[in-house]
């Protein structure tokens, strides 16, 4: 069975409308998919009830938390639709993204990039705004040449736009979660740049708080970190994921349903659904 369980679409970073990224993930011989896009359920939504033959499709959500000054990622899957929990979520931190984006807009201006507040504000009122929608902005400015400039420059780790202090603690992310009803996992956790002891204790605290799984297939990340995730998640007692993180077409990294398959001795978070 081909399983993907982490995806983006127009509603959040993503560059497929949820429709689209349903058809794709069909014709990619995906017959279990979660949309899980950046703090909102709106792209998962607008599908309403419709079915999709042999793909059977899982309501999910990508929250961003808060771990000892760190952000981590937090996969909520199988929740329950509209919930009072997942609104409470949404609600939250589609404010700490607004707030997060004007600033990043007001920093960026103050090193003369240009007044991107405007923009900013009217695109963040349509869908989960995001870093990468900024970098885009850059470049149609003529700022930065490719996005991937952008987040060197100014966006990513370390850089004037790297604002990472809004987001809802892990715990309460975990308990949203939880209360609608849904599984929470640890997304991509080779992504963090943590020690091998450090991930342990996100493991730990993460399990302490109510997590039940790890996202153990990433994208087409190399076989040694895939067997690595798999021995943490069987020494932790928690499920395994699979996902590849799409964004769009052409991230030969990261394409629909093209992971391996979640190694032996692991168990299958899908399987409890
Ligand atoms: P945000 O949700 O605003 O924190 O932005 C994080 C998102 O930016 C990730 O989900 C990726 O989709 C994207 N991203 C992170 N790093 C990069 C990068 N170096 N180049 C392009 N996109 C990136
Ligand atoms: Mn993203
Ligand atoms: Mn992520
Ligand atoms: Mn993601």
């Amino acid at each position: 069975m081909q399983v993907d369980l982490h995806t983006h679409s127009t509603a959040s970073d993503g560059k497929l409308t949820p429709l689209e990224l349903v058809e794709r993930a069909r014709a990619s011989g995906v017959d279990l998919l979660a949309i899980t896009d950046h703090d909102t359920t709106a792209g998962f939504d607008s599908l309403g009830d419709a079915s999709f033959g042999s793909l059977r499709l899982v309501a999910g959500i990508e929250l961003s938390a808060k771990w000892r000054q760190q952000t981590i990622h937090v996969v909520g899957l199988n929740i329950g639709r509209d919930r009072d929990a997942i609104h409470e979520a949404v609600a939250v931190q589609q404010a700490a993204r607004r707030t997060r984006a004007g600033i990043i807009a007001t920093r960026l201006a103050k090193q003369g990039l240009g007044n991107l507040t405007d923009r900013v504000e009217a695109l963040a009122s349509r869908i989960s705004i995001g870093r990468p929608h900024i970098a885009e902005m850059l470049v149609e400015s003529g700022a930065v040449r490719t996005v991937d400039e952008a987040f060197r420059k100014y966006l990513g780790s370390g850089r004037i736009g790297d604002v990472k202090d809004e987001w809802a603690s892990l715990a309460q992310i975990i308990d949203w979660i939880r209360a609608a009803g849904g599984t929470a996992v640890i997304a991509h956790p080779e992504k963090y740049q943590l020690t091998r002891t450090r991930l342990r204790e996100l493991i730990a605290d993460f399990r302490a708080a109510g997590g039940e799984a790890i996202e153990v297939v990433s994208g087409r990340q190399a076989g040694p970190e895939t067997r690595a995730l798999a021995t943490l998640c069987e020494q932790s007692g928690l499920s395994a994921s699979s996902g590849s993180d799409f964004h769009q077409p052409g991230q030969h990294w990261a394409e629909l349903g093209s992971q391996s398959a979640v190694p032996d001795g692991c168990r299958p978070v899908w399987e409890r659904w």
